[in-house]
Formats: C-alpha cells, sequence, structure tokens
C-alpha cells in the first residue's frame, strides 16, 4: 500500500475508491474512515508500516455513514479505550471541518473555502496540501 505524509503526524491511505486517514499524536491514533468492507488488513497493514501498535487506535471518526467510508469500521472498533465518533460531534469539538450536508454541498466547500486552511483532505480524490483555501477559493469564486 502507498501511504502518503500529508503532514508529520497524518498519513492517507488510498483504499481503491475512497481514503482513510491516520492521524497520530502523544494522545494516540485516530482513524479517520475506514474504507469498504473488507479493508482492515489493509489499514492494520498500514498501522504497522508507521509503527503504531493497535492498542494505539483510541477514536474512529466517519466522515459519512456510506459503505466506502464506514465499510470497515465494525471491524476495526471499538477496541479497548477507542470510540466511534459522528462527524458532528468530531467538527464541534475540534473544528477541523464545516459539517457537511448533502443538501448543500456547495454550501459546505464556500465554507471550507473562507477558511484560512493550508491543507485539504478528502475523503475521494488526493489531498490539496500547501494554501489549500486559494485552490478551493479559485473553484467557489473562480473570477475572484
Ligand atoms: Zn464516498
Amino acid at each position: 500500500m502507498h501511504l502518503l505524509e500529508v503532514v508529520p503526524g497524518l498519513a492517507m491511505l488510498p483504499l481503491g475508491i475512497s481514503n482513510a486517514y491516520l492521524w497520530h499524536d502523544p494522545g494516540g491514533v485516530t482513524l479517520i474512515d475506514t474504507g469498504r468492507p473488507g479493508s482492515a488488513p489493509a489499514i492494520k497493514a498500514a498501522m504497522q508500516d508507521l509503527g503504531l501498535p493497535r492498542e494505539e487506535l483510541r477514536r474512529i471518526v466517519l466522515i459519512r455513514f456510506h459503505r466506502d467510508h464506514a465499510g470497515s469500521a465494525a471491524e476495526l472498533g471499538p477496541t479497548g479505550s477507542a470510540r466511534r465518533s459522528s462527524p458532528e460531534r468530531t467538527t464541534r469539538r475540534s473544528c477541523t471541518a464545516p459539517r457537511q450536508s448533502h443538501r448543500s454541498p456547495w454550501r459546505s466547500l464556500e465554507r471550507l473555502a473562507a477558511m484560512d486552511i493550508d491543507v485539504a483532505c478528502f475523503g475521494h480524490g488526493e489531498p490539496i496540501i500547501g494554501a489549500a483555501h486559494q485552490a478551493l477559493r479559485r473553484v467557489t469564486n473562480p473570477l475572484g
């Protein structure tokens, strides 16, 4: 598996149709999305490649409750003190991303573009590393 270090402590795991991310800091490991059903072995292998013990997995954050994002959640957690977080709960606590809505994806994109963010990671496709807000603003306001 090709792991991409997005920033120190954050690795992207391309899982075919979607991506998962492993964030690790002194508080443990956070897995963001779990991919389709059957992705657990690849995620466990990625953790091993990164030197992250399985018991350090503390949180699983699912950005969507779709099969391609949450399909392996049951295979991976919870173990020990791991818990699952809904995206709303996570965004309220950490303000890492605006709440997404399937009814207004354009509004969500505009809210992201309004932030001064350097890195943007997505469930599908490549992350934007460096001045991400500029790339997002070019999409939401191409004439601006
Ligand atoms: Zn998806």
